[in-house]
């Protein structure tokens, strides 16, 4: 197989374990990365709890030890499809969806990306056993400072944001190195297309004038002035990167 029709690559291997595989399975087969399945650059496998489970309602929850709403994730049905992925796939990390976890960003996406394979564990009801993070699996993380019904919306944005990094996913190859977050930890300057005017808002004239350098230097300046006035706290850790590379020597 082949990625972006360079030398032949290995696939990236995600591994999802769920036990709603339709709702992934759907979203990951259109557009961008259903054509990435097709081109052999990711591969996606699905493993299901339920197939784990030995009593004929196949339960894969239970009531939560101390009382409290809702059910919890048994650690035995869990632990097995996670520990099969393990054997069969070897999987270079296996991540626990939780909003307990480490937050996603895009420095972990690339640091995702570099892995070459990856699988991914989704929860559901009230969460899963404690013992699971403790025992099966290398790290939680969390997309964010909200609670989700399930992991599988969390994994397939892990999966969207590894897999536009990967070469060859995207037809531009371009278009992953110029963006918010990439690269530096700002946002991206303002985009703009046809018509120049547009209800009344022209298009401004620096990135009319064929000036590459201009246009250039208006960009940064446009991510550092969006970046501080949406988003200080990337503004700072902006300052903070471009301290650490002077001392680095080179
Ligand atoms: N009771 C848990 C709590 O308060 O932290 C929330 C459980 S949530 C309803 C069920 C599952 O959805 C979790 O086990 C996890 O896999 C997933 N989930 C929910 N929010 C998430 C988030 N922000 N990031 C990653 N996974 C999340």
């Amino acid at each position: 197989m082949t990625a972006g029709g360079d030398e032949a690559a290995a696939a990236y291997r995600f591994d999802v374990v769920t036990l709603f595989e339709p709702l992934m399975s759907g979203y990951l087969g259109g557009s961008i990365l259903g054509r990435a399945g097709e081109r052999g650059i990711i591969e996606v496998a699905y493993t299901d709890p339920r197939d784990f489970t030995t009593d004929v309602h196949r339960t894969v929850d239970d009531a939560p030890f101390g009382g409290g709403a809702g059910m919890v994730m048994k650690p035995e049905p869990l632990a097995q499809a996670i520990e099969q992925v393990r054997a069969r796939r070897g999987p270079a990390r296996v991540v626990l969806l939780s909003p307990s976890g480490r937050l996603f960003d895009q420095r972990v996406a690339a640091e995702y990306a570099a892995l070459g394979s990856l699988c991914l564990v989704c929860g559901r009801y009230e969460g899963v056993d404690e013992r699971i993070a403790a025992e099966v699996v290398d790290e939680e993380l969390s997309i964010g400072d909200y609670v989700l019904t399930g992991g599988e919306l969390g994994a397939l944005v892990v999966i969207d944001a590894v897999s536009r990094l990967l070469h060859g996913v995207l037809g531009n190859a371009e278009g992953a190195f110029d963006e918010s977050f990439t690269g530096t930890a700002l946002l991206e300057h303002p985009q703009y297309t046809r018509p120049r005017e547009w209800r009344g808002h022209a298009v401004p004239d620096v990135l009319l004038s064929g000036n590459h350098a201009e246009i250039a230097r208006w960009r940064a300046q446009q991510r550092l002035d969006r970046t501080a006035a949406r988003r200080p706290d990337l503004l700072a850790r902006h300052a903070g990167d471009a301290a650490a590379s002077e001392e680095t020597p080179s």
